[in-house]
């Protein structure tokens, strides 16, 4: 059965009234034809960046949408994961009315945007497999939930959740369920944008920033329905992703599978790295990961952070998350780097 959603119920009042700002950029595809712009007060003096960026990222997009099998206007990018996710809050959460679910232990930007948009969060946290909760995610719903936010793989835990509980939240969600795929090319599971067409209700998000490569650059993506992408680029900064970022990303989309070899080198490091933790005398329980870190269970957790930050290496430590007490999130680094990380583990005392 089809889900069907009516989205203009769900954006605010004043989004659904906005009619997008119009930029000088807009209106003509592309600079560099025998044109003469003389629309958007630019210095006409070439510097390689002295035109506004294209407010669409038509190339980049159309780059993505071959990679990721899916057309542009469904795609939707941002400076960074973090953006886009803030104008999911701005389009669809009515400040001091509307809510949010998040499942901790996650991503902690949900709730510092959340904070900052003055939407109230609920959190329903994870059971102790780390899977969500789904009978009281529902028990913590109404009318108001507009979001629910899914992380998978998930960033502290480094699992994903299951299908079955990705769909069975889909299904009775009535609000928008936005799932963050930030390390999904990490992941054995495939991403869910194939399923979009049959979840009008469900946002995904993705990253250059982690398995791409480019956290540097800032470029977060979104893909949803049409619909939902219309209602993102009305309030979305025009020039929200500058021209530098356009470029190198398309650059490096081009040599997509030195992107995957890197991503192949990772995976097989995260293999070393975890049986390599099993000698060190004080790790009590190494999670699985679907990701590009490793969550560890230790004696004591500051102490052992402490120790590493004094040797040189510096880690997350995730103590004070719900669920992860004495838990040490590792990222997995070079080759060199995780040798470097094993030696001062088995040194410490
Ligand atoms: C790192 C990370 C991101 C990336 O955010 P950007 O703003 O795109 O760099 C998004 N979500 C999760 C869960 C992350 O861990």
């Amino acid at each position: 059965m089809e889900k069907i959603i009516d989205i203009n119920k769900l954006v605010r009042p004043n989004v659904l009234a906005l009619k997008a700002y119009s930029s000088a950029r807009d209106e003509y595809t592309s600079v560099g034809s025998k044109m003469i712009f003389l629309d958007a007060n630019e210095n006409p003096n070439e510097t390689g960046v002295n035109r506004y960026p294209d407010p669409q990222q038509r190339k980049l997009k159309a780059k993505l949408s071959e990679i990721k099998n899916i057309p542009t206007k469904n795609i939707l990018l941002g400076n960074g994961s973090d953006e886009v996710l803030d104008l999911i809050y701005r389009a669809f959460c009515e400040p001091g009315l509307d809510n949010i679910i998040t499942l901790p232990p996650t991503y902690g930007m949900y709730n510092v945007l959340a904070g900052i948009n003055n939407v109230e969060s609920r959190e329903v946290l994870l059971t102790e497999d780390f899977e969500p909760n789904i009978e009281e995610i529902f028990k913590n719903v109404d009318s108001n939930t507009k979001l629910i936010f899914l992380c998978s793989p998930n960033n502290p835990t480094g699992n994903s959740f299951s299908r079955d509980n990705i769909a069975e939240i889909l299904e009775k969600s009535e609000g928008l369920v936005v799932l963050d795929e930030a390390y999904i090319d990490f992941s054995e599971q495939v991403s869910w944008i194939e399923e979009l067409d049959k979840y009008p209700n469900l946002i995904i998000t993705q990253t250059l920033s982690k398995a791409y490569g480019m956290a540097g650059i800032r470029l977060g993506i979104c893909y949803a329905s049409e619909e939902i992408i219309a209602v993102l680029n009305k309030i979305k900064p025009p020039y929200n992703v500058n021209e530098l970022t356009q470029n190198r990303a398309q650059y490096r989309l081009q040599n997509i599978s030195e992107v995957n070899s890197e991503i192949a080198d990772i995976l097989s490091q995260r293999e070393v790295l975890s049986k390599a933790l099993l000698e060190v005398i004080f790790i009590e329980k190494i999670y699985r990961s679907d990701a590009n870190f490793v969550l560890v269970k230790v004696d004591d957790a500051l102490k052992r952070y402490d120790q590493l930050l004094n040797k040189g290496v510096v880690i997350r430590n995730r103590t004070n998350q719900p669920l992860c007490e004495n838990t040490l999130r590792l990222t997995i680094g070079t080759k060199e780097e995780n040798l470097k990380l094993i030696e001062v583990l088995k040194s410490l005392d």
